[in-house]
């Protein structure tokens, strides 16, 4: 691709945009970014603002956590949007949105996504990574039931993300009492 053209400005190289819910971010999501930045420069972390999903953590929330996880990998980029995808995509110089497929179960609902994007941008192409066989029964929702009825996540989720779903359903955090964001 010639240099100036989209997704290749000159500072962020190629860039991918990685939309979701990220309720809270777990390690299959983070596999998909590190096995992305393979590929890409950079990958934006794009948490949806959708109210409608009634989301455990808020945007604020879901955002200081992944931006607390990729503190020290500057190729991660996180940021949140409202609205249409495409129109955020546009915004930014991203050329790729990234997905993962977990099971064929996904895969329905990702093909029509994915083929709704395109209608709506026809430069617009999505990339779906396939779930690494150590996370493809992790999804954000089983995380939270399990941690919700006192169930260990660890492995699953960084540990920052296990002490914010303790402190949300008011189980005994094991270490400090306050802890930050970024420990
Ligand atoms: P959404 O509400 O948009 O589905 P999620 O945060 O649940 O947001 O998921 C964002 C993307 O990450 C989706 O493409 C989903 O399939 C993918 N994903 C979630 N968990 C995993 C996993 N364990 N392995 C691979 N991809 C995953």
């Amino acid at each position: 691709m010639e240099k100036g053209k989209k997704g290749e400005g000159k500072d962020m190289g190629k860039v991918a945009i990685y939309p979701g819910s990220f309720d809270p971010i777990t390690y299959g999501h983070i596999d998909v970014v590190e096995r992305a930045l393979e590929i890409f420069d950079k990958v934006i972390i794009a948490i949806a603002e959708n109210e409608e999903k009634r989301p455990l953590f808020s945007v604020e929330e879901r955002l200081q956590m992944v931006k607390a996880f990729f503190k020290d990998t500057p190729k991660v980029l996180a940021d949140s949007f409202k609205g249409l995808l495409v129109d955020y995509v546009a915004k930014t110089n991203a050329i790729v949105i990234l997905r993962g497929l977990r099971a064929t179960s996904d895969f329905e609902y990702e093909f029509h996504m994915a083929s709704m994007n395109r209608s709506l941008n026809t430069h617009l192409d999505t990339l779906f990574m396939m779930t690494s066989k150590d996370y493809f029964f992790v999804s954000s929702r089983t995380i939270k039931e399990v941690a919700r009825l006192g169930g260990g996540v660890e492995g699953l989720v960084p540990d920052l993300v296990v002490r914010r779903l303790k402190e949300k359903f008011k189980l005994p955090v094991t270490k400090k009492k306050q802890i930050g964001w970024d420990d």
